[in-house]
């Protein structure tokens, strides 16, 4: 048997760190597998792509999500929900969607203290994320610089707001969901938002993984436990390693082999 091909797209792709967490994967359990990078500029043709290379299952990034979403045959209900996909899988010539970021984001923040969630951003990693949160009890508030995407959010019940518009509460849990600090210096919110919700709540996250943001130090500087993205993007591999290899290994069994690509950096 040949060896079986995955891959990951996306436009920049080559900062990614799937193609080693994968293969790590693949090594460590004895699979046989690679895993390799393809800089992707047009969404349309992702199948034909994925086609060509003769891939068994693939990872999507930015910013092709929702045309890996438009590309698939079968879709998981958390994602077609969503209206985004990250992982596909090829199965009798029929392409399977899955969402594994928001189930990666719920499972790294474990078992959170308080319900009240303040997400910053209203993109597509914010809409997955708040949807698996609402749907596992928590209460989520989006706040967001401009008001385009919070129409979405506000249909599905959650509570938004602009800068303009926001009434501080108190949050149990802010989490960077924006790119603001992905490439800049930047806050995700004016300073003064920031510090009136930072103080009340009882931890901060961002999902920018690999550097300190601004926004986590604003929250360190508070006295806050801070965390970046890696876990959310460890676990989202290892729910992606999971549907790639169709259920053959557990979480737990993938986890220790995956977690070495962040040993090495
Ligand atoms: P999108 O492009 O869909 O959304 C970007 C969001 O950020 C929008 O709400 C936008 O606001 C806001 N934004 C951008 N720049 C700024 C700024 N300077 N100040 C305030 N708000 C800003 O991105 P995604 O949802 O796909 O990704 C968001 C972040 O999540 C990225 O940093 C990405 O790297 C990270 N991520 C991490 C993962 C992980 O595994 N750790 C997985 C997936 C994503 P507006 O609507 O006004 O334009």
């Amino acid at each position: 048997m040949s060896t079986t091909r995955y891959a990951i797209f996306g436009d920049p792709v080559s900062h990614s760190r799937s193609p080693l967490m994968h293969n790590y994967a693949f090594r460590g359990l004895e699979v046989d597998a690679c895993y390799g990078r393809w800089r992707l500029a047009e969404g349309s043709r992702l199948k034909e792509t994925f086609e060509t290379l003769g891939l068994r299952g693939a990872n999507i990034t930015v910013p092709h999500k929702e045309a890996a979403f438009a590309a698939c045959d079968v879709l998981d209900p958390f994602a077609k929900k969503v209206g985004a996909v990250n992982t596909i899988v090829s199965r009798n010539g029929r392409l399977h969607g899955y969402n594994t970021d928001a189930p990666g984001f719920l499972r790294a923040i474990g078992e959170l203290e308080g319900r009240r969630v303040l997400i910053l951003g209203a993109g597509g990693t914010a809409r997955a994320t708040a949807v698996i949160l609402k749907d596992s009890g928590y209460e989520v508030t989006i706040l967001n610089r401009s008001a385009g995407r919070l129409e979405t959010f506000r249909n599905e019940g959650f509570a938004t707001a602009t800068f303009e518009t926001f009434a501080p509460g108190t949050y149990d849990l802010i989490v960077n969901m924006t790119s603001a600090g992905l490439e800049d210096e930047s806050l995700p919110a004016p300073q003064p938002i920031l510090e009136a919700v930072i103080p009340e709540a009882r931890a901060c996250i961002d999902v920018i993984y690999g550097k300190e943001t601004p926004f986590l130090k604003l929250a360190r500087a508070h006295g806050k436990p801070t965390r970046d993205g890696s876990d959310m993007l460890l676990y989202q591999g290892i729910i992606a390693f999971e549907h790639f290899t169709d259920h053959t290994f557990s979480f737990e069994e993938i986890r220790p082999h995956m977690q070495k690509a962040f040993e090495d950096v």
